[in-house]
């Protein structure tokens, strides 16, 4: 039978303390939840992960092993949770939920490993935010399942091995360029998640508007999925807030004129940007003349957190060639002046005609 699902702290004695780093998990949304994929059959997209995960999981249960530990990299909402929970449906095992930020000492992380029961997985959310020391803390956990306590200190001290059960780390990072190169090598299986294509999250947003008893016409669920920046968490929200607006201004089927007018309302743009995301390339063509300039001085001129421009705004303009990241910074591209309706810049002087050498012989 399938354990439940734990999330934050395992034991029920936490301090006042962790629960304050708590805080800083992100609150598991009821409506989100009913959303997720349980199985990998349900699963949309992502098709090549899907297929060696189904392998790995094969592997497993045939030699009646946990599964290998696994790294999942990509942007927010993309699906590393849900991969994640995806697993633990698929074993039928038990899944505890943490993240790197909530994990300050090795105290925090011990309750985590000392109560995994075998075969059992732990998620380890914005892994590369875990503490030097509790990271080196768990190699040993990752190799060969024990963890290496010091008892006394000074000349009395002693270390112990305790042997744990065998269980399987699976870590998610928007940032996999961060994670040390000893704990990225201890990850057996590395997934990188990609953006969706359109008629990926188009199904998507068909298959939640039934888990969430909403009509939706085919053009809307495609006109949702064209301004979702292909990703099925923004779908989802996306839904949600069209959903809303169909019920309050018409009978709840929602249609292609709704479906825009809402998108509108919440200033979505033809191509799915968001305010965020058209100020930070406003702000990157007006105040910085286009750039290139660092994600710092945008930060700080935006008055935006620097790791919400790196890791939520900028993936997707990389990957419409709205920006493009050089050794001097974030410069904005031809595509971002014509987004914003703002003139094409002025192509750069060709240097070699301004060289008087050179004009001596024109
Ligand atoms: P991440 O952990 O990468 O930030 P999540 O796994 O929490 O992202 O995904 C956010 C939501 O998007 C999920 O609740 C789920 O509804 C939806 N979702 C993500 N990936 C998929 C997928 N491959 N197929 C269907 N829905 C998905």
């Amino acid at each position: 039978m399938r354990e439940p699902v734990i999330k934050g702290e395992p034991n029920e004695h936490d301090s006042p303390d962790s629960r304050k780093k708590g805080e800083e998990k992100r609150q598991a949304d009821p409506v989100e939840e009913k959303l997720r994929p349980q199985k990998l059959s349900e699963v949309i997209g992502q098709k090549s992960v899907a297929q060696r995960l189904a392998i790995a999981l094969a592997a497993a249960a045939k030699r009646n092993e946990p599964l290998p530990h696994i790294l999942f990299d990509g942007p927010p909402g993309l699906g590393k949770t849900t991969f994640a929970t995806v697993l633990h449906n698929e074993l039928g095992v038990e899944l505890n939920i943490t993240s790197g930020p909530a994990l300050d000492k090795k105290m925090d992380v011990m309750p985590f490993l000392t109560n995994a029961s075998e075969g059992s997985i732990l998620f380890i959310d914005e892994i590369h935010r875990l503490p030097k020391t509790v990271e080196e803390f768990i190699y040993p956990v990752m190799e060969d399942f024990r963890v290496d306590v010091v008892l006394g200190e000074g000349m009395s001290a002693r270390t112990i091995n305790l042997p744990l059960k065998r269980f399987t780390i699976i870590g998610a990072t928007t940032r996999s360029g961060m994670l040390s190169s000893p704990l990225r090598d201890r990850f057996h299986m590395h997934e990188h998640l990609e953006f969706y294509e359109n008629d990926e999250l188009a199904r998507i947003v068909v298959i939640n508007a039934g888990k969430l008893r909403t009509t939706i016409s085919e053009e809307a669920a495609w006109e949702l999925a064209r301004r979702s920046r292909g990703t099925p968490r923004l779908a989802n929200a996306r839904l949600r807030w069209v959903r809303d607006f169909a019920t309050a201004r018409a009978d709840g089927q929602i249609t292609l004129p709704l479906a825009r007018e809402a998108l509108e309302m919440q200033e979505v743009d033809e191509q799915g940007m968001d305010r965020q995301d058209r100020r930070y390339l406003e702000t990157l063509i007006k105040v910085f003349r286009g750039g290139p300039t660092g994600a710092e001085a945008l930060s700080a001129t935006m008055n935006v957190a620097v790791d919400t421009l790196t890791d939520e705004v900028e993936p997707y303009l990389l990957r419409k060639h709205y920006i493009v990241r050089t050794p001097r910074g974030r410069r904005a591209t031809v595509e971002a002046y014509r987004h914003l309706g703002f003139p094409e810049p002025l192509p750069e002087p060709e240097l070699n005609l301004l060289d008087p050498q050179r004009r001596l012989f024109d």
